[in-house]
């Protein structure tokens, strides 16, 4: 497992962490998005295999038990998300590397436990009125979830400092430039 080198992204949902990753892999083909599993219910479009594996609490527990997940957090109430090293694997021996979208904790976690060879980055929104004017704009959540979220966002913003880079979303263009420099630096770094 040590010695391969991956990338992930963290920050409260809606500071964009979708957005700009989405463009960092575009634009260095040498990444995969690491599908996690979640017992989280799809939204519309979205689909099983493709944006999660979407699995029931049941599995979800056997698999952690197993050992089959590199990390793995209950980030909102009763809900799990978490990186199977089924799927890690399976982009390493595709000759990628992995990109990872995870919630501050488990991203804080993971940092401890893979050292140099990951890149942790925070995507800051900005300000938290930024963030909740994103997520009324997307949409996806009802009230009580947003509620849920943007509690949560408050908490995650005091861990920005904890990670190896900061990166402040206030201009989305600018914003992607300056990350994809910065993760093509680490890629180039030797290990
Ligand atoms: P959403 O429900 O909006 O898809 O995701 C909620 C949060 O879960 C996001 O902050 C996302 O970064 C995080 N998340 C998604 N997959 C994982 C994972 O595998 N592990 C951890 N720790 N967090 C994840």
């Amino acid at each position: 497992m040590m010695g391969k080198k991956l990338v992930a992204f963290c920050g409260p949902s809606g500071a964009g962490k979708s957005t700009i990753a989405n463009k960092v892999i575009n634009t260095l083909p040498y990444f995969e998005l690491s599908i996690s599993a979640t017992t989280r219910e799809p939204r519309q479009g979205e689909e099983h295999g493709k944006h999660y594996y979407f699995i029931g609490r049941d599995e979800f527990e056997t698999k952690i038990s197993a050992g089959a997940f590199l990390e793995y957090e209950q980030v909102y109430e009763g809900l799990y998300y978490g990186t199977l090293y089924a799927e890690l694997d399976r982009i390493w021996q595709s000759g990628r590397y992995p990109f990872l979208d995870l919630d501050v904790k488990g991203a804080a976690n993971l940092k401890d436990k893979y050292g140099d060879d990951g890149f942790f980055v925070f995507i800051h929104p900005g300000s938290i009125d930024t963030l909740a004017q994103r997520l009324r704009k997307r949409g996806t959540e009802d009230e009580r979830s947003l509620e849920k979220r943007m509690r949560r966002a408050s908490f995650e913003l005091e861990y920005a400092d904890q990670f190896d880079f900061v990166l402040y979303n206030d201009n989305l263009e600018k914003a992607e430039t300056e990350i994809i420099e910065q993760v093509k630096a680490f890629m180039n770094k030797p290990q």
